[in-house]
């Protein structure tokens, strides 16, 4: 489904993404974890050209998706509106649009990119704040909602775009503990549901019971990955012993 090969991106002469290499097959979720600063971010906004790499391509449902190294991203582009269509993302800021209402956040995209009716996008909408739990909500503006709220309420909106994935950076780190785990429900419901889903998370229980390969990233560089049994239990590196030592 997402297919990296040999990844390279800096920041002026920070080099931050050292040849990444990375398959999601469809269906699965893959959570990244690892250090503060060893290029997770930098990673997923890659795959949808958030950020453009320096070097390596990227494939989504074998096609490789197009982009001119080191250019700007400028909006009109039609092969990022494209590869944005495709992959959805959920960042750790809930990133709703203030002054509309729930229900119009999470028609927008449907309506802006799929060019759907009102009547499709609400329909859609509809579905997808019930799947989040939320549909009581649809009249409220995001800050007449919780943090968990909110980010339930991105979730919805990011599914209402029917993307083949789903990106998310952080999703419960800006949550206040108590709303961590309405959120990670919402997720492990959609990943039982056979969303492909990449997931950057410091959240170790759902790493450990969701995700079907775990990857460790340290210092731009993918160190080890694989199945939550074997990077937790039995971890190889050093770096990796290391980072699930410090995190006891
Ligand atoms: P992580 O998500 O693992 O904490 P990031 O991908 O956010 O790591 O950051 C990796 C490195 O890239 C850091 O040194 C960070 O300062 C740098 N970096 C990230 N985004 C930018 C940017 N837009 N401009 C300049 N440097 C950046
Ligand atoms: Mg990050």
């Amino acid at each position: 489904m997402i297919l990296v090969k040999d990844l390279n991106k800096s920041f002026n002469s920070n080099h931050v993404l050292k040849g990444i290499s990375l398959e999601v097959e469809t269906g699965k979720v893959v959570a990244i974890i690892g250090p503060s600063g060893s290029g997770k971010s930098t990673l997923i906004r890659t795959i949808n050209l958030l950020e453009i790499p320096d070097e390596g391509s990227i494939f989504i449902d074998d096609k490789q998706v197009q982009f001119e190294r080191k250019k700007k991203i400028s909006r009109a582009d039609k092969e990022l509106c494209g590869i944005r269509t495709e992959v959805g993302m959920v960042f750790q800021g809930f990133n709703l649009f203030p002054h509309k209402t729930v229900i119009e956040n999470v028609m927008e995209g449907p309506i802006v990119v799929r060019k759907y009716s009102k009547e499709k996008a609400m329909q859609i909408g509809r579905e997808n704040l019930k799947k989040v739990g939320l549909s009581e909500k649809e009249n409220a503006y995001p800050n007449q909602l919780s943090g968990g709220q909110q980010q339930r309420v991105a979730i919805a909106r990011a599914l209402s775009m029917e993307p083949k994935a789903i990106l998310f950076d952080e999703p419960t780190s800006a949550l206040d503990p108590e709303l961590v785990g309405e959120v990670l429900a919402v997720m492990k419901q959609l990943a039982n549901e056979g969303m492909t889903m990449v997931v950057v998370t410091h959240e170790m229980n759902f790493a450990k019971n969701v995700a079907d390969v775990v990857v460790f990233m340290e210092d731009g560089k993918i160190v080890e990955q694989g199945p939550p049994e074997q990077i937790f239990d039995a971890p190889e590196s050093d770096r990796l012993k290391q980072f699930l030592a410090r995190l006891e």
